[in-house]
C-alpha cells in the first residue's frame, strides 16, 4: 500500500480512500474479519501515515475501542476531516497568491482518489494472492518438529510468512549445539540454514 501525494493532506485522503474501497472489497468478499485480526494490516496502515498522524495513533486511548482496527479506522476519518479542510485552506489561499507554484488543487486530488481506486483493488487482488499462498506454504511446511508449534519469520516486505528453520524456534534455541546437529541429522536437514525439509545438499 503506497498512497501518493504531494504534501501530508494530499497523502492522508489518499490513503482514506485506499483503506475504505479495500473495506468494502474485503467486505464483499467476507473477508473483513480478518482485517481486524490482521496486525499486518495495521502496521501497513501505519507506516503509511504522515509522521504527527502516526503520534496520533500512538498517544490515542485504543481501550474505548472493539479492536484496534476499529480505533485506526475512527483515526483515519479524523485525520480525513482535518486533510480534507486543510487542502480547501491551501487551495483558497492559492487563489489569493497565484505565484505560488505548490497549490494543491482538490480537483486534482479527486482526479487521484479515482486512480487510487484501481490501485486499491489490485492492492486487494495482491493482499488475496498472498493470503492464499501463505495458507499454502504453511500447510506444506506444517509445525516444527521439536516444539509442535507453527514458526514464521518476518519478509522484507514485512509480512510475517511461515517458515521451516530451526533458528526460529525457541527450543531449538535452548538446546546445545551438540544436540541441534543429532536433531538435524535425526530429521535429515539442513546444518547449513537449519532447514527441517531439505538437508545441506540440496539448500
Ligand atoms: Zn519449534
Ligand atoms: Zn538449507
Amino acid at each position: 500500500m503506497k498512497p501518493g501525494g504531494k504534501s501530508d493532506p494530499e497523502r492522508v485522503i489518499n490513503l482514506h480512500v485506499k483503506v475504505k474501497a479495500l473495506v468494502v472489497q474485503l467486505t464483499t468478499m467476507n473477508m473483513q474479519q480478518g482485517l481486524k485480526y490482521d496486525p499486518e494490516f495495521l502496521g501497513a496502515v501505519y507506516n503509511c501515515l504522515p509522521v504527527k498522524f502516526q503520534d496520533k495513533w500512538l498517544d490515542l486511548n485504543k481501550s474505548s475501542f472493539d479492536t484496534k482496527w476499529n480505533a485506526m479506522i475512527s483515526l483515519l476519518d479524523t485525520v480525513y476531516d482535518q486533510a480534507t479542510e486543510q487542502l480547501i485552506l491551501l487551495d483558497t489561499m492559492g487563489k489569493v497568491d497565484h505565484k505560488k507554484k505548490d497549490v494543491v488543487d482538490v480537483h486534482t486530488v479527486h482526479v487521484q482518489s479515482d486512480r487510487n481506486k484501481e490501485n486499491a483493488d489490485k492492492d486487494v487482488i495482491e493482499l488475496r494472492k498472498k493470503k492464499e499462498k501463505h495458507k499454502r506454504v504453511k500447510e506444506e511446511i506444517g509445525p516444527c518438529p521439536i516444539c509442535k508449534l507453527e514458526h514464521a519469520f518476518v519478509r522484507r516486505d514485512k509480512l510475517t510468512w511461515p517458515c521451516d528453520r530451526f533458528f526460529t524456534c525457541k527450543k531449538f534455541k535452548e538446546i546445545s549445539v551438540q544436540e541441534r546437529d543429532r536433531l538435524l541429522e535425526m530429521v535429515n536437514g539442513c546444518i547449513r540454514c537449519t532447514s527441517w525439509r531439505h538437508n545441506k545438499a540440496s539448500c
